[in-house]
């Protein structure tokens, strides 16, 4: 989708539910800040993802926004984009970058994903149209290998014609859905999550006395 030459604005987003948000998501977003020169990562949270209408337990769509929020307030090259949690319904990613380019033609925009994300990928809505309309950065996770992740990232261009790149980044072996567990049975969080955002989840009860 880039063209050569281009002066476009390069952009990265980084979408989940951050449910909660976690070092995973914050240090694939400033590996793709540095090895793809791109001028900010805007911190997308989803509002109703389709594969997780189940979230029973979690944490209501303003604790994570604010999570998100005090998550990447010490970070200038991070940003905070909640128009996907203020649309109603399901919030697909094909729509939103579909948006996205079309008010902002002047910018690419660089998709991040983890490895999970990306064996998934074909079974997320019109793949071909986020194919064509972002670059995706596909990083480590679950201790997929690299040659698991090149056969997909190979299917996919052949497919969708995508522009895929793999994101280097240590397997970073954490998920919200343990962090949320682990939170119900009182275990520690503290360096899993920024102390800003766990001062936050003590002080507002989040994940605690909810049923998981
Ligand atoms: P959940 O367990 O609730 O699914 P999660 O930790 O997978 O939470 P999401 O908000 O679902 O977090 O993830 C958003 C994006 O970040 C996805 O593309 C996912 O693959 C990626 N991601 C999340 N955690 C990691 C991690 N530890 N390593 C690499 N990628 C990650
Ligand atoms: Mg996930």
């Amino acid at each position: 989708m880039s063209d050569s030459g281009n002066k476009k604005r390069r952009v990265g987003i980084m979408g989940g539910t951050f449910d909660p948000i976690h070092i995973g998501h914050l240090i694939l977003a400033e590996c793709a800040y540095e090895q793809f020169q791109l001028e900010t990562v805007q911190f997308m949270p989803s509002g109703n993802p389709p594969h997780k209408t189940d979230r029973e337990g979690g944490a209501t769509d303003e604790e994570r926004l604010e999570m998100v929020s005090l998550a990447i307030r010490d970070n200038p090259h991070f940003s905070l984009d909640a128009e996907e949690m203020r649309r109603n319904g399901f919030s697909y990613t094909s729509d939103t970058l579909v948006a996205l380019r079309k008010s902002h033609p002047d910018t690419d925009y660089y998709f991040i994903i983890g490895a999970d994300s990306l064996l998934s990928f074909e079974s997320w809505r019109e793949p071909e149209v986020i194919s064509r309309n972002c670059v995706l950065l596909a990083a480590a996770r679950d201790q997929i290998s690299v040659s698991a992740m090149e056969e997909k990232m190979t299917e996919l261009r052949r497919r969708y014609g995508a522009e895929i790149h793999l994101l280097r980044t240590p397997n970073i072996d954490i998920s919200s859905t343990n962090l949320r567990c682990w939170r119900q049975e009182g275990r520690s969080l503290r360096y899993y999550v920024p102390d800003a955002v766990l001062s936050y989840m003590k002080q507002k009860g989040v994940y605690q006395d909810r049923i998981l």
